[in-house]
């Protein structure tokens, strides 16, 4: 793929006009009151027929396995895996808190159970998820792990006559607070030393006793996006809410397929900050008048605008890649995973502080929506594992 298709283009259209009256006046709102993102989400997806969509890929899927083929052979089109993506990029110019919100309830929770569960747990859990009419959470960080989320885990799971008791603390769960269907990552206590004991998936449901949710947690940026902690204590449920009813299912591996899916999902994130960045300075370079002349004439001004396409360019043609991968029923293996997202990230804040530099004092200030953005991107280098561990991560490939 190298370029968007005409038809490609009428949909960002029609995504940024519905952007435009149902999410960019009403910005504040999301960014500092109490208005969690999912009503909005779900007419979005209302209105561009992704809910039917959604139900309709879910139903052909289980109909194929149950005549026994793989999930994994209800492969997309390129021209399908770019109709997702590009609700993706436009809602994250204005807010990339409701791409992370959505992100993980449809994409990461829906798709963990997609992957693992049996035929009865993805028709029990998937559907409501995949068309946001519950949320989903998946907690694997805890307050002692994140980036050695399996070295540092507590979380654990108890075998109890027919079913389990589960225990631990969970921390910067986005959708956490909200959340209706949980997917909860733990070890199995089996006596084994810690880093021996095998790794469990459960499935987890509002309201079950022993399950707290908390409220949301003040945090830097994505404040459309809520992010909670999850505490358990002697939660029992039956061998059902185990992913896949196996003890041998919830491998390390499953989560880290997980992880591939997390960090391709940041250039398209990053592609929507940087486009909008830049388009808002090269608006701004045209009219802030300084010395006498649009601040645009200044050459330490045009750098930086050039640097802020190319970072667009590269994160394009990241995203293109991703997409047609996708139609090739493939996505990009860890190490370039890794690499896609430590450029993403770092490209998507850099640009985003160079615009807050570019918008002078007015950067500084809310209503320029750069300084959001800038806010709001320094996460990318965060969750779904940090830059030091996307640099591990790609060194260790190459060394190998
Ligand atoms: C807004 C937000 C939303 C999130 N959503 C979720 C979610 O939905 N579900 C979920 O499970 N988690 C979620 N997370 C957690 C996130 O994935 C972790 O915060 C992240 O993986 C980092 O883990 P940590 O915070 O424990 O940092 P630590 O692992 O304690 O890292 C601290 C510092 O040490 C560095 N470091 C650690 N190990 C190494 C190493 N080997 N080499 C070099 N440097 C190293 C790190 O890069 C970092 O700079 C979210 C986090 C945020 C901020």
């Amino acid at each position: 793929m190298i370029g968007w298709s005409e038809q490609h283009k009428a949909i960002f259209d029609m995504v940024r006009r519905f952007i435009d009256v149902e999410i960019a006046p009403k910005r504040e709102e999301f960014e500092h009151g109490d208005t969690p993102p999912y009503d909005v989400l779900r007419k979005m997806m209302d209105t561009f027929g992704l809910r039917e969509m959604a139900k309709s890929r879910f139903a052909a899927q289980i109909e194929k396995e149950k005549a026994g083929k793989s999930a994994s052979e209800s492969r997309q089109s390129a021209d399908a895996a770019a109709m997702q993506m590009i609700p993706i990029i436009e809602l994250s110019r204005h807010s990339p808190g409701m791409v992370t919100a959505l992100g993980v309830s449809i994409g990461l929770t829906a798709s963990a159970i997609m992957k693992k569960g049996t035929i009865a747990q993805k028709e029990r859990w998937a559907p409501d998820l995949l068309t946001l009419d519950k949320v989903g959470a998946w907690a694997i960080t805890e307050p002692g792990s994140g980036s050695d989320a399996f070295g540092g885990m507590r979380a654990s799971a108890r075998r109890d006559g027919d079913g389990y008791i589960l225990n631990g603390n969970k921390t910067f769960i986005t959708n956490g607070p909200y959340a209706d269907t949980i997917v909860f990552i733990c070890k199995l206590d089996n006596g084994a030393p810690m880093k021996d004991r095998p790794i469990l998936t459960f499935v987890l449901e509002r309201g079950t006793k022993g399950l707290t949710q908390s409220k949301p947690l003040r945090k830097m940026g994505m404040h459309s996006s809520p992010t909670g902690e999850l505490f358990l204590d002697d939660v029992r449920v039956g061998r059902e809410y185990l992913l896949g009813e196996s003890e041998d299912r919830g491998s390390r591996a499953g989560a880290k397929s997980t992880f591939t899916a997390e960090r391709t999902g940041v250039a398209a994130m990053a592609l929507g900050i940087v486009e909008q960045c830049l388009q808002k300075s090269i608006e701004y370079a045209k009219t802030r008048v300084a010395f006498g002349k649009p601040i645009g004439d200044f050459q330490l001004i045009q750098l930086k605008i050039a640097k802020m396409q190319v970072a667009r360019m590269n994160i394009q043609n990241l995203v293109f890649r991703v997409i047609e991968l996708a139609g090739e029923g493939k996505t990009m293996d860890i190490a370039e995973a890794s690499a896609c997202k430590l450029y993403c990230a770092g490209a998507a804040v850099e640009v985003a502080m160079e615009a807050v530099q570019l918008f002078g004092g007015n950067g500084y200030m809310a209503e320029y929506q750069v300084e959001q953005l800038a806010r709001d991107a320094k996460v990318l280098q965060i969750y779904g594992g940090t830059d030091e561990i996307q640099v591990s991560q790609i060194a260790r490939s190459l060394l190998a």
